[in-house]
C-alpha cells in the first residue's frame, strides 16, 4: 500500500495554533496580542490547582505548559508546535497529527508524481534558479491545486457592502462557511495575470483580526501588484468595493 504523503512543514505553515484551538473549542484569556493563556487542555495535564499553566504564542504559533507533571508526562517537553499540540492530544504521533491536520483543514498536497520534484525544487532558492535560467520569471505564487467549496455568495454581509449576488458569483466572492484559516470569513479568489487562481484573501465580517488574511508564505506584495492592475479593470467591481476602501491593504 502507497504511504500518504505528509508535508509537514506546508502543514505547519497553514494550520495556526489558534485554528487548532478553535478545532478542539478551547478557549484561552487574549494576554497581549501575540499570546494567549489558561486553563491547560492536554490529557497529560494532571495537576488541578494551575489554572494559568498553558501559554500561546500566535506569532511563532508555538504553545507551552508551565505545570512541571505536564511536562515530565510529556517527556521533559514544555511545549512545540501545532504538530506536538495535536500528536500530544490525540495521543498518537506526530506523523499521524499532521495526518489529522490536513484533513481538518484541507491542507493541500502536491499531487502524486509532483511530490519528489516538489523537495528538490525547495532546495534551489529563487536566486540561485534565476541564475540558471535568466529569462525564466520567478513564479512566486504558483497556481493553488484546489479550490474552496461551499463558498455562499448570497451572504448578507456582500449585500451591505453594496454587492450584488450576481457579481459575487462572477467574482467567486462570499461567505467561507467551512474549516481551517479561512473559516467564517469573506473569500476572495486571487488570480495571477494569467487568470489562474492564485489564493484566497480572507476578509474578517466582524470586528476579529487581522481584517484580511492571507495565506502562510504568500507573496502579498506580488498580490497588491495585480489587484493593483485588476483595480484599474474593475474600478467599480466587487474587488475595489472591498479592497479600495480598506486601506489597510493598501
Ligand atoms: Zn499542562
Amino acid at each position: 500500500m502507497k504511504e500518504t504523503f505528509v508535508d509537514f512543514r506546508t502543514v505547519k505553515e497553514q494550520v495556526s495554533m489558534k485554528d487548532v484551538l478553535d478545532h478542539y473549542k478551547i478557549e484561552l484569556r487574549q494576554v497581549s496580542n501575540i499570546s494567549l493563556r489558561g486553563k491547560c487542555p492536554l490529557p497529560t495535564h494532571s495537576s488541578g490547582n494551575s489554572t494559568q499553566s498553558f501559554n500561546v504564542n500566535t506569532e511563532k504559533n508555538v504553545w507551552a505548559c508551565q505545570s512541571s507533571s505536564c511536562v515530565e508526562a510529556r517527556d521533559g517537553r514544555k511545549g512545540g508546535n501545532v504538530l506536538d499540540f495535536v500528536s500530544v492530544m490525540e495521543n498518537c504521533s506526530v506523523r499521524d497529527a499532521a495526518l489529522r491536520l490536513q484533513n481538518w483543514f484541507l491542507v493541500p498536497t502536491p499531487p502524486a508524481g509532483q511530490q519528489e520534484k516538489k523537495k528538490t525544487e525547495i532546495k534551489e532558492t529563487p536566486e540561485q534558479r534565476a541564475e540558471k535560467n535568466p529569462d525564466v520569471i520567478e513564479e512566486v505564487n504558483a497556481p493553488l491545486a484546489f479550490v474552496l467549496k461551499g463558498i455562499d455568495s448570497t451572504h448578507p454581509y456582500l449585500k451591505e457592502r453594496g454587492i450584488e449576488e450576481e457579481t459575487a458569483k462572477h467574482f467567486g466572492v462570499g461567505f467561507f462557511p467551512g474549516r481551517g484559516s479561512m473559516a467564517g470569513r469573506l473569500v476572495i479568489p486571487i488570480a495571477n495575470e494569467r487568470g489562474e487562481l492564485v489564493a484566497y484573501a480572507g476578509r474578517a465580517i466582524d470586528q476579529s483580526e487581522p481584517k484580511y488574511k492571507f495565506p502562510a508564505g504568500f507573496k502579498k506584495s506580488e498580490v497588491l501588484f495585480n489587484l493593483n492592475r485588476v483595480l484599474l479593470f474593475h474600478r467599480r467591481g466587487v474587488i475595489s468595493s472591498l479592497l479600495l476602501r480598506d486601506s489597510s491593504i493598501a
